[in-house]
């Protein structure tokens, strides 16, 4: 298994305390002890040991993400220094990078947009929907709705040559709003890809509404999707199903799907959603280790593992080979470990029948109007 995608988080504060949030309204209080920016030191040291990885595994491409707490409170100066030594450090190497900021957007500015449009990084930015969505849960340290400031940056992005550079949303899916206002509501920016993701639930902490009401709203925005004609923009997880239903990708590949973090001191972790799933935690740190050094790690290969192997409830499931047991983190429980179907399994399985009888319709129009146009 390669690993080909890294998070820095490059600031270890967050300027929201969104009600939601996995790192820190979730009992997990690690960020405390963590100082507040990475230095310019562990970010380089970091870089050369995933150049070092990627050579070593025949690894072309890596993904280096700057995430945080909120990465654009690193300030200007350093974001500008640490995208020297970013691009300064892979080109004395054979191996090639892409990369992107996950920011909520909050202190995107001209100069900022201007340096990741210089640097060719991709921006994305955290969103629940529209103004008043953002307002119910993504609030600052006052318990203000950050939706009208937010706005006012995106018109900045979306108003001006500044697109360029604008890749899309993280939206996570509230059913209390509505799925086709937002997905029209997030048409307007013109981005790229919009990744919607089910709220961080497990068997320790399931959700409050009934599953089946989220398939429902899951089915209702694919339908959206599908019938908007001039659909400018990328919806990742259906795609991602459609793809494995026609058979054009695996259900699940040798690259690791999720993502490891390397923290502002330098620790290295599994994704923040396995904090709600006991623990991120590797007990590594990028000054001392090696990225290869992982694959000795206890934690790292039971994640490892778990995500490869289907889940036991799931081996007679019709749509395994799509749904593979739904996200790691979903499968959850205190006396089961990861061997559980996603808690969000009857939603998973509804889209998914739903979407292949959606492709056996459109296959099926589409055969007959290639025969009448034979006659
Ligand atoms: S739909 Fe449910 S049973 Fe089927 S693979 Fe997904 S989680 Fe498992």
């Amino acid at each position: 298994m390669k690993i080909n995608t890294f998070i820095f988080k490059v600031a270890s504060l967050c300027n929201l305390n969104c009600k939601y949030c996995y790192v820190y309204n979730k009992g997990d209080s690690s960020f405390k002890k963590q100082p507040k920016h990475m230095s310019a030191f562990t970010f380089e040291l970091a870089l050369n040991k995933i150049i070092a990885y990627a050579e070593e595994n025949n690894i072309s491409t890596v993904n280096i993400n700057f995430h945080g707490g909120e990465p654009l409170l690193m300030g200007y100066d350093r974001a500008e220094k640490f995208l020297d030594i970013l691009r300064k450090t892979f080109s004395n190497s054979r191996v090639n990078y892409s990369s992107t900021i996950q920011t909520n957007g909050l202190l995107l500015d001209e100069k900022f947009i201007n340096l990741f449009i210089d640097k060719n990084i991709g921006i994305y930015i955290s969103s629940d929907g529209t103004s008043e969505m953002n307002d119910r849960y993504r609030v600052d340290f006052s318990d203000i709705g950050i939706g009208m400031r937010l706005e006012n940056k995106l018109d900045l992005i979306s108003t001006t040559p500044l697109n360029k550079n604008f890749r899309g949303f993280l939206c996570v899916i509230d059913l209390q709003n509505d799925p086709e206002e937002i997905y029209f509501y997030f048409k307007r920016y013109n981005p790229f890809l919009v990744d919607f993701l089910l709220p961080l639930n497990n068997y320790k902490s399931p959700p409050a509404e009934e599953i089946k009401f989220y398939g429902e709203w899951l089915i209702k925005l694919f339908n959206v999707y599908m019938n908007d004609i001039s659909n400018n923009f990328r919806i990742r997880y259906f795609d991602d199903i459609i793809l494995k239903i026609l058979k054009k990708s695996a259900s699940h590949t040798k690259e690791l799907l999720i993502p490891i973090i390397i923290e502002t001191n330098g620790q290295i972790e599994l994704d923040d959603t396995l904090k709600v799933a006991n623990g991120a935690a590797l007990n590594m740190n990028i000054q001392e280790e090696s990225i290869n050094s992982l694959l000795k790690n206890e934690r790292f290969n039971l994640i490892e593992k778990e995500m490869t192997n289907l889940p036991n409830a799931c081996q007679a499931c019709p749509v395994n080979d799509i749904c593979h047991g739904g996200h790691i983190s979903h499968r959850y429980s205190d006396n089961n470990n990861f061997d559980n179907p996603s808690i969000f399994c009857e939603a998973l399985y509804m889209l998914i029948e739903h979407v292949s009888v959606h492709l056996e319709q459109v296959i099926a129009a589409s055969k007959k109007s290639s025969s009448e146009n034979l006659v």
